[in-house]
């Protein structure tokens, strides 16, 4: 997962003279359960020895927005409710918290490259 940003990061990188890497922002949808810390460890350790060694990862998460065919909802899912542990660990119901219908997910599936902070040679 990690290492194929890093892979198609350094492969972007390769075209330019880049001097160095100050950070690489990453949008991560919270359907994608992904997490953050996780990511940052191994995106630590997967560039050792790249140009991106020492860089910063920089993780935006990009909030969950469900569509609602039948009553024409639009917005955030619903969580199931763990009490003080809903925040952290905030699993998403996937149906219309209007009408309880199906849904499609409009976005918070993102995995994506944002952007790249660099330090271009001269
Ligand atoms: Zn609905």
């Amino acid at each position: 997962m990690v290492s194929d940003f890093v892979k198609a990061i350094l492969e972007e990188l390769s075209k330019y003279k880049v001097e160095s890497v100050h950070s690489v922002t990453l949008v991560i949808g919270k359907m994608t359960n992904l997490g953050g810390e996780q990511m940052e460890f191994a995106y630590e350790i997967i560039t050792r020895g790249t140009i991106l060694e020492g860089s910063a990862l920089v993780i935006e998460e990009e909030d969950i927005i469900l569509g609602c065919a039948a009553c024409g909802y639009e917005g955030p899912a619903r969580n199931l409710d763990f009490g003080q542990y809903s925040e952290e660990h905030a699993i998403p119901i996937l149906s219309c918290p209007e009408c309880g219908g199906p849904v499609t997910v409009l976005a918070g599936q993102t995995c994506s490259v944002k952007g790249i902070d660099i330090e271009e040679a001269v």
